[in-house]
């Protein structure tokens, strides 16, 4: 299955994309990751998002476009993934779209910004493999340490209060119009993020048409 997930900053993508990675044996692709990688490494991309993100702006189109449709030449895409957090604009659908790259499905989480903001203050990520945490709702075995590799878990830069309220803004502004345009193209279903994990897991499952 080659699905979309999209949702407000915190509504789950993160978890419920490594949840259906698991269960679908496909790999999630996050910008996200992707961009912090590459400030990580202080490469020539990371150099360019490293502003745009830590003002809770969006990298430019054509930055992102390219990253996505190079990583999506791999060879681990042809049996299905699973885009986390790309497309963000109606340019980054389109250019999707144009790419000749088939989806199947546009999951979208829907949170609303109270919640949002509330979730993102207990929020965590691994600091080696990206995987998310919250300290509250979808608690790491042992304090500090990622369950899956063990690597140390951090708060990320742009998940500050300020941030935050950019980066919901952004949401509602350039992303959620593009509900619009992949539900003309009969390609959108949504699940609502619940408190706990697992309610959303089941919701995301009867979203997408599999067992619960
Ligand atoms: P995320 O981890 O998905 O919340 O992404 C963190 C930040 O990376 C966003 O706030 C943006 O600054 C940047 N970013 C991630 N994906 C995209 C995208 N598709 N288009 C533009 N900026 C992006």
């Amino acid at each position: 299955m080659n699905l979309v997930l999209m949702g407000p900053p915190g509504a789950g993508k993160g978890t419920q994309g490594e949840i259906l990675s698991k269960r679908l044996d496909i790999n999630t692709i996050s910008t996200g990751v992707m961009l912090r990688t590459a400030i990580k490494e202080q490469s020539e991309i990371g150099k360019i998002a490293e502003k745009y993100i830590n003002d809770g702006k969006l990298v430019p189109d054509d930055v992102i476009v390219s990253i996505v449709k190079e990583r999506l030449q791999k060879p681990d895409c042809a049996k299905g993934f699973i885009l986390d957090g790309f497309p963000r604009t109606t340019a980054q659908a389109e250019a999707l779209t144009e790419s000749g790259v088939k989806i199947d499905k546009v999951l979208s989480l829907e949170v609303a910004d109270e919640a949002i903001i509330e979730r993102l203050s207990s929020r965590r990520e691994c600091s080696k493999c990206g995987a998310p945490c919250n300290i509250i709702s979808n608690k790491p075995e042992t304090e500090g340490i990622c369950d899956k590799c063990k690597g140390e878990l951090i708060q990320r830069a742009d998940d500050v209060p300020e941030t935050i309220k950019n980066r919901l803004n952004v949401y509602h502004e350039q992303t959620e119009p593009i509900k619009a345009y992949y539900e003309k193209l009969g390609l959108l279903v949504t699940a609502k993020g619940e408190d706990k994990l697992e309610d959303t897991t089941s919701n995301v499952a009867k979203a997408l048409g599999l067992e619960v």
